[in-house]
C-alpha cells in the first residue's frame, strides 16, 4: 500500500497549530475518525491529539457506523470512499440515529457530486484531500465552536400572560388557574425554546427529547405531542387569534413561536 501523494503533505508536524483548545473551559471533545488508508487515519488522529482532542480510529465503514454513533461523541471525520460501507452510507445511518451529530466528509478532488450529495443528506462541513492539518483542525474548530456551546438551562418560559415552570412541569394563569404539563411536552417545549433561533426536525425531536434508540416510533408522535402542547399553551380566556406558541415549518418540523418568552 504506498504511501499515496496526498500524505506526504498532509501532516508535516511542524505546520500543527498551537492546541487552542486547551486552557479554556471547554471539555476535550471526542472525535472518531473514519479512514481506511492506515496514513491518513493515523496523520488525522495524530494531529487532533496533538491539538487535545480524544480520538477513536475507525477503518472501514462498519466500524465507522458504530462509533460514529456511540454515546459521548461530539464530532465525525468521515471519507467516503470506505471498504464494508460507504461513508454516505454510514452518513445517511448515522442522521436516522443522530440527526445532529456533526459530521465533516473527506473528498476525493473531482468527487464534487459525492459532496452535493453528503451535504444534501446532512454533512455539515467537507475538506478535499489532500489537505493540511491546519485547514483540518481549523473546520473542526469551527464546527465545534458552532455545536459545543453551553446550554443555557431554561426554567421559566412566558406565554400571553401565562408562566410555564418547566421544572415543575405547571403552567400559571392570571386568577390563579393553573395547568400541568407531561414530562415530555415539558421536555418537547424545553428543546424548542433552548433552540428557538431555528426550525426543528420531527426527527431532531425524537432523537433529543424521546431519546436515541427510538425505533418504531413515528414521527407521527410527535405531531401528536405537539397538538396536545398547543392546546395547552393556549390562554383559557383568550381568543383564537392569539399569537402562536409552536409555529409548524413545513416539510421539516417546528419551531418557537412569537408567543413564548424566555423568562430565566
Ligand atoms: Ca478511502
Amino acid at each position: 500500500m504506498g504511501a499515496d501523494k496526498t500524505t506526504i503533505f498532509l501532516f508535516s508536524t511542524t505546520h500543527c497549530p498551537l492546541p487552542t483548545f486547551k486552557g479554556n473551559d471547554m471539555p476535550k471533545a471526542h472525535i472518531v475518525v473514519v479512514e481506511d488508508e492506515p496514513a491518513i487515519r493515523r496523520g488525522l488522529s495524530d494531529a487532533l491529539r496533538l491539538s487535545g482532542y480524544e480520538v477513536t480510529e475507525a477503518p472501514d465503514g462498519m466500524a465507522g457506523l458504530r462509533e460514529a454513533g456511540a454515546a459521548g461523541v461530539d464530532l465525525v471525520l468521515l471519507d467516503i470512499m470506505l471498504p464494508k460501507k460507504d461513508g454516505l452510507e454510514v452518513l445517511l445511518e448515522l442522521r436516522r440515529t443522530n440527526p445532529t451529530r456533526p459530521v465533516i466528509l473527506l473528498t476525493a478532488r473531482g468527487s464534487e457530486d459525492d459532496r452535493v450529495r453528503g451535504l444534501k443528506m446532512g454533512a455539515d462541513d467537507y475538506v478535499v484531500k489532500p489537505f493540511s492539518a491546519k485547514e483540518l483542525i481549523a473546520r473542526v474548530e469551527a464546527l465545534l465552536r458552532r455545536t459545543m456551546r453551553p446550554t443555557v438551562e431554561v426554567r421559566l418560559v412566558t406565554v400571553g400572560l401565562g408562566t410555564i415552570d418547566l421544572n415543575r412541569r405547571e403552567i400559571r394563569w392570571p386568577e390563579g388557574i393553573r395547568s400541568d404539563l407531561s414530562e415530555t411536552e415539558a421536555a418537547l417545549l424545553k428543546y424548542l425554546v433552548s433552540n428557538r433561533e431555528r426550525a426543528v426536525s420531527r426527527e431532531e425531536l425524537l432523537s433529543r427529547v424521546w431519546g436515541i434508540g427510538t425505533a418504531g416510533l413515528e414521527t407521527r408522535a410527535v405531531d401528536m405531542h405537539v397538538a396536545r402542547l398547543r392546546a395547552k399553551l393556549k390562554s383559557p380566556d383568550g381568543g383564537d387569534d392569539q399569537p402562536e406558541a409552536i409555529v409548524t415549518v413545513r416539510a421539516h418540523g417546528y419551531m418557537a413561536g412569537p408567543a413564548l418568552g424566555v423568562d430565566g
